[in-house]
């Protein structure tokens, strides 16, 4: 747990999950950049409605709770990150509001606060849903690293919001001003976005922060060409799901199976959901969970997990969510129970699952990827 130190005051911070021997701090120079400013207008101490939009693991609304605050996010990591951090330092959580991306925060803000988002969509999509609930007086203010902003960001920051500029940069962090004008015309948010999934009648739904929401992903598409198909798989897991494309092409193999889509993402889920209702209605069974990998779920109860692991998170790059949601499977696969992977060849899945199972077939392959299978035994 690190130390954040702000004209707002002192604040222990840790990611969520706290891991041992974290290298990464739960905030960046942007929040500091951001804290910064704040104090330095002449602003109320306290009581003011702000929205904070993308606030990483909550160095923003931890920093700022003397305010009436609604924390808006799709990362179900980020909010638990909140609201682990909030009582670390002795702060309430009823205080905050949490709005999922599905939600759109609808109030009189006078201060709207936007970490930038990793993805362009995604920030359109948050632009366009707030702009109708912004008013003249609303202050708003964006904070990212100086790699992250490009001329593409500030250009939609002026079509949705109003005029806009930078500030200078500190610490390669920089802050944008958007100027709210309400002449600019409210238009409905051009997300979700659907794609006609190849060699099927499946329409595939992609809200805003999903994973290749405008085509289907090479290494997805290799993997559904060779999901397994068995009268013992009884309860199957597309973990890290998605739009839950590899899950629908697993219950279409697979009639009897109950399918359970996870991801950390609200927008997966929801995408995953749509998507896995149309294609089959609302009889076929399957859960929906927005969770961290598999945590929670009881030991030896599946029998298949499909799984595309995510290789960045939060920026952060590195290979410890695979580790996570490989080991976890292995302990809620029943005994003889299989977890399918695909992954990027330079990423050497095969050793890990190796390590943990003693156990790694190659499936199938192609010049970028490999799908490998490992038995729990
Ligand atoms: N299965 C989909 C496909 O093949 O098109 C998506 C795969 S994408 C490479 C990895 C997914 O893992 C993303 O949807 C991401 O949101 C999700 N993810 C990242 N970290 C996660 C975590 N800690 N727990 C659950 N899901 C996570």
């Amino acid at each position: 747990m690190e130390l954040l130190v702000v004209p707002q005051g002192e604040f222990k911070l840790s990611r969520y999950p706290k891991r041992k021997n974290e290298l990464l701090r739960a905030w960046d120079a942007a929040d500091e950049y951001l804290l910064n400013y704040l104090d330095q207008l002449n602003f109320d101490r306290q009581g003011l409605n702000v929205l904070i939009v993308n606030d990483g693991f909550g160095a923003l609304t931890t920093a700022l709770s003397t305010h009436i605050i609604t924390h808006w996010t799709d990362s179900w990591l980020s909010q638990q990150g909140v609201k682990q951090n909030l009582p670390d330092n002795n702060l309430n959580n009823s205080t905050v509001t949490f709005k999922n991306s599905i939600e759109t925060p609808q109030d009189d803000y006078d201060l709207v606060l936007i970490k930038l988002p990793k993805s362009h969509a995604h920030l359109e999509d948050q632009l366009v849903r707030i702009k109708p609930f912004l008013l003249d007086t609303t202050t708003v203010i964006a904070a990212a690293m100086v790699k992250s902003i490009h001329t593409s960001t500030l250009k939609l920051f002026e079509k949705y919001i109003g005029t806009t500029k930078t500030s200078l940069a500190k610490k390669k962090a920089r802050l944008i001003f958007a100027k709210v004008d309400k002449n600019i015309p409210e238009i409905k948010s051009p997300y979700p976005r659907s794609y006609l999934l190849e060699g099927t009648d499946y329409k595939i739904i992609n809200h805003a922060n999903v994973f290749s929401r405008e085509s289907l992903d090479i290494g997805t598409r290799l993997f559904i060409q060779h999901l397994p198909k068995s009268e013992c798989y009884k309860k199957i897991i597309d973990l890290g799901c998605g739009n839950g494309i590899v899950g629908l092409i697993a219950a279409e193999k697979n009639p009897d199976a109950e399918i359970i889509f996870t991801d950390e993402s609200y927008m997966a889920i929801q995408s995953a959901q749509e998507n896995f209702v149309n294609a089959f209605t609302a009889q076929r069974k399957a859960q929906f969970i927005v969770n961290d990998c598999l945590t929670g779920f009881e030991n030896e109860s599946v029998d298949l997990v499909l799984n595309n692991p995510p290789f960045h998170q939060n920026n952060a790059v590195g290979d410890a969510v695979a580790w996570k949601m490989f080991k976890q499977s292995k302990k809620i696969l029943k005994n003889s129970g299989e977890l399918w992977v695909i992954g990027n060849r330079h990423l050497g899945y095969h050793i890990t699952l190796k390590k943990i199972f003693s156990n790694c077939e190659m499936i199938a392959s192609n010049k970028k990827f490999v799908i490998l299978k490992s038995i729990k035994n």
